[in-house]
């Protein structure tokens, strides 16, 4: 071969290396460029109307609507958790809110998510507040423990809710299944309606304290909430990687003279891998400089912040997000 046509295809060579590196997106300043979708509507997936996903589902899409240049976005109503990570990786809703535990068991593909594929698209924004297990009851019951949940009828979460797969977790802790009691599948605002007229026992709810279902409840019903003893605690705490202790203060509800022992996850903001990361970065950073925003729709909104944002994480971060929090460091 001529030494002038080695050169002029080497010269090729280069010039395709370079078009391939730019088409990856990384500059020389090493920034990520724009590469995936934006769309100018955006929407978030949240959970029932008596929850805490929703007031602050709520505010974020309100962050997004009056920071966030040339983007709508939308919050909507739904059976929370398991239901947000389907809709999330199903490209439905743009951002979710759900619980850190059921985030990784479906991107992984694992407990309730074994038979699917591994949710791949699921990416972090940002772990938010801790959501309790309350496991409450009708004080006319006789229920004092969870043992004594054997033989009643339990509400035990709306279909597609994290809620339910704690019920089931934390029933197996004390030998418990399905088999032991009759469960009925309700969302928060059922489970409080029915408790009050007498059609279930008791209730769980993981949501962030207080809970808007049970603040109301406990004003029209006389009920108590369940502690989990110290030796399940540590039980449910070692085999499960998402469930720290916590204690649901006295005085949380109506009659609630005393602290209540309590296991709790976290809830995240969950976003859909596609996005740009430009429009990622622009979301996270109007998020955090309006965290008020958020304390404003529900007092658990407080607990957010930049420092904590990483805490429970169980999810790769979006890349828009990194770029947020590297700037941030
Ligand atoms: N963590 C609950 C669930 O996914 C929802 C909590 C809420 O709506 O605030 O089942």
């Amino acid at each position: 071969m001529k030494k002038s046509r080695i050169i002029t295809l080497l010269l090729i060579s280069v010039l395709l290396f370079s078009l391939f590196m730019v088409g990856c997106g990384n500059d020389d300043n090493g920034e990520v460029e724009e590469g995936g979708e934006s769309p100018d509507r955006v929407a978030i997936a949240t959970g029932g109307t008596t929850g805490v996903y929703y007031p602050l589902g709520g505010a974020f899409a309100n962050i997004i609507n009056d920071y966030v240049e040339g983007v709508t976005a939308n919050s909507e109503s739904t059976g929370a958790s398991v239901e947000n990570v389907n809709l999330l990786n199903d490209g439905e809703v743009d951002f979710a809110m759900v619980q850190n535990d059921i985030s990784y068991y479906a991107y992984e593909g694992i407990e309730m998510f074994e038979a699917e594929e591994p949710m791949e698209n699921l990416r972090g924004l940002a772990t938010l507040y801790p959501e309790t297990i309350q496991i409450v009851a009708d004080a006319g019951a006789g229920i004092e423990s969870i043992e004594d949940l054997a033989g009643k009828r339990v509400a035990v979460g709306a279909p597609g809710s994290g809620t339910e797969a704690n019920a089931r977790q934390i029933l197996a802790a004390h030998g418990l299944s399905y088999d032991d009691i009759t469960p009925d599948y309700l969302s928060f605002a059922e489970a409080s309606d029915n408790l009050r007229d007498g059609h279930v026992d008791a209730a769980f709810v993981t949501a962030g304290t207080p809970t808007a279902a049970i603040t109301d409840l406990s004003t029209q019903h006389s009920v108590v909430l369940l502690s989990i003893s110290q030796d399940k605690i540590d039980e449910i705490v070692s085999d499960y990687p998402y469930y720290a202790q916590v204690e649901i203060p006295a005085g949380t509800y109506r009659n609630q003279d005393e602290s209540v022992d309590a296991v709790a996850v976290m809830a995240m903001l969950t976003v859909r891998a596609e996005l740009s990361d430009d429009l990622v970065y622009e979301i996270t950073k109007a998020l955090f400089e309006n965290l008020s925003d958020l304390e404003s729709a529900h007092a658990r909104g407080g607990d957010v912040s930049l420092e904590g944002a990483l805490e429970g994480m169980s999810l790769e971060l979006h890349p828009g997000t990194q770029r947020y929090f590297d700037e941030m460091e």
